[in-house]
């Protein structure tokens, strides 16, 4: 990055949102381009008159052409402010009361951070960076020198995101880019709170990683499964929401997975804080099964539980996607009330972008129609404070959580 190679000039109207400071540009927006910038190289961007508006990083090979970096006409897009970024970012999370009890926080949050196309998450010293748009991409050397300096981590490894870098036409990097190898398969132990977990982000095999979106709220959830509660907890994952509940002393939980390796790990870690004295006499259970073939066959059991968690995958990945994923969210969803034991509570989640907090309450009241259940919404929960949301960048919200008493 550095002095700005070409001007973008946008065509009328379609200014608002870069006066907004929304940092994604469409191709679309685009009347014409002055000079003959290459991929990855700095623009200035204006309005169709001519009047300086803000400056990028050009792609455009992809749909979001250029990267918006700054709306002060002053500041240059170079190395330094990348590095200054993440400096910043970092010193941010440090500063961050609610990150106090944990080793593993995202030091970097994309856009959110002023960083487009970077995300940067610590394990206690081992830094997985994940790459997603040409304009990190050209950065990686600045970005690991910065991560270096700012956090002094033991060892700095790269996950291709492979799915997102072919929309910039970006070819993936990948592996340890600074510090030794660990052996293979050997997990890295994080804590939030008193709860431990072992992360598989660097060994062999399986590459994980862990979703530190949900870190407040798994402590929220556990709460309301109280001393000798029942929880069902699907995709499980590694266990995370069944870990903090057996801290609190639930009776029984259930873990359902479709990932053996999941439930595997999840298995390690139930040890593991039994051993630390965490745990109760808690009865727990790992089922590697699909979801919704599992709550079925329970429904017609007619099992109950006191805590129902659904903390499903992304359904939908872009505005096309979200009838189909409505469905899926409200069938997940009647399948969840059907289980809970009447005066108990269901945990619902959905990390899919496009589908926002208003459509989500209305899936859930539908499926809630559907199961001839009453349920009223005692908390609602978001992202934990390390994936922060950009007030010009909706989007950069995704994460919703909603706690509903069920009768
Ligand atoms: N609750 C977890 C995170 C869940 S991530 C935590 O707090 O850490 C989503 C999980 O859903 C993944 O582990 C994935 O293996 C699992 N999964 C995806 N589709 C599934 C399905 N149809 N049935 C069961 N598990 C599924």
């Amino acid at each position: 990055m550095s002095e700005p190679t070409g001007n973008v000039i946008l065509k009328s109207g379609r200014d608002k949102s870069v006066r907004n400071r929304h940092p994604r540009l469409f191709s679309g927006a685009i009347k014409e381009i002055i000079g003959h910038p290459k991929e990855g190289d700095v623009v200035d961007v204006t309005d169709n008159r001519g009047a300086w508006l803000a400056r990028g990083i050009i792609n455009q090979q992809a749909q979001i052409a250029v990267r918006l970096m700054t709306w002060n006409p002053a500041e240059g897009l170079d190395d330094a402010l990348w590095s200054e970024r993440i400096q910043q970012a970092i010193s941010a999370r440090a500063r961050d009361p609610q990150l106090a009890g944990t080793n593993a926080q995202r030091l970097i949050f994309s856009e959110s951070d002023g960083l487009p196309g970077l995300i940067a998450d610590n394990y206690d010293g081992h830094i997985v960076v994940q790459i997603s748009t040409l304009a990190a991409s050209n950065m990686r050397g600045v970005t690991i020198s910065a991560l270096a300096a700012a956090a002094q981590p033991k060892v700095i490894y790269e996950r291709a995101d492979e799915e997102r870098l072919k929309h910039e036409r970006v070819s993936p990097g990948g592996g340890l880019v600074l510090g030794r190898q660990l052996e293979d398969n050997h997990p890295i132990e994080i804590h939030e709170r008193n709860v431990h977990y072992l992360v598989n982000v660097i060994g062999g095999g399986q590459k994980t990683g862990f979703y530190l979106d949900q870190r407040t709220n798994r402590a929220a959830v556990a709460r309301y499964a109280g001393r000798g509660g029942s929880m069902l907890n699907t995709f499980s994952y590694t266990g995370g929401f069944a870990l903090h509940a057996a801290m609190l002393g639930a009776g029984r939980v259930v873990n359902i997975d479709s990932s053996a390796d999941a439930l595997d790990v999840a298995q390690q870690n139930f040890v593991l804080n039994q051993m630390l004295g965490n745990t109760h006499a808690t009865e727990m259970e790992f089922v590697c099964a699909d979801v919704f073939d599992d709550l079925r066959q329970r429904r017609d059991r007619g099992e109950q539980f006191d805590v129902v968690v659904l903390d499903p995958p992304k359904f939908a990945h872009n505005p096309s996607q979200v009838d189909r994923a409505a469905r899926a969210y409200k069938d997940l969803n009647r399948l969840g009330l059907a289980l809970v034991r009447p005066g108990g509570v269901l945990a619902t989640f959905s990390c899919s972008g496009v589908i926002d907090a208003l459509l989500f309450q209305k899936i859930l009241f539908s499926a809630s129609i559907e199961a001839q259940r009453d349920a009223r919404i005692v908390e609602r929960l978001t992202q934990a404070s390390d994936h922060p949301v950009l007030l010009s960048f909706p989007e950069s919200e995704y994460l919703k959580g909603l706690i509903c008493r069920v009768s």
